[in-house]
């Protein structure tokens, strides 16, 4: 079956971008858990973020770079939450890494 973070990074699936780079590519999650929750995903595929920061450090420090600059741009000076659910325990739904940037309300701690 077909990756459906692929798709979205190659435009076959449309999604709401809010950024688009040769290597990265962020789009309004389709069931958002706060005001701005915005995904953040690379265009290579990797299973998680494990996988990806073996393959590819670097690949990984531009996803949190332009997480970060996405937050910047949604007015989130007070503050934000980026998470990386990782495997069934973790929440993963979705075998294509990516970077939840959730933010625009208080976030409590500990997560659910
Ligand atoms: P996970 O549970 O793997 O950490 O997160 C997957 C996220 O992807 C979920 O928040 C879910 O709402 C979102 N999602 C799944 N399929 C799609 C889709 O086709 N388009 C968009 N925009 N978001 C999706
Ligand atoms: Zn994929």
């Amino acid at each position: 079956m077909e990756c459906p973070f692929c798709m979205i990074a190659a435009g076959t699936i449309p999604a709401d971008l809010v950024h688009a780079d040769d290597r990265v590519v962020a789009f309004r999650d389709i069931n958002p858990q706060a005001p701005v929750h915005v995904l953040v995903i690379p265009r290579e595929h990797h299973g998680n973020v494990g996988a990806l920061a073996t393959a590819n450090p670097e690949l990984l420090g531009d996803l949190l770079a332009a997480a970060a600059q996405i937050a910047a741009d949604e007015d989130l000076d007070a503050g934000y939450r980026l998470v990386i659910n990782t495997g069934g325990d973790g929440g993963q739904t979705v075998d294509h890494v990516h970077v939840h940037l959730l933010g625009g309300r208080h976030l409590t701690w500990p997560p659910g």
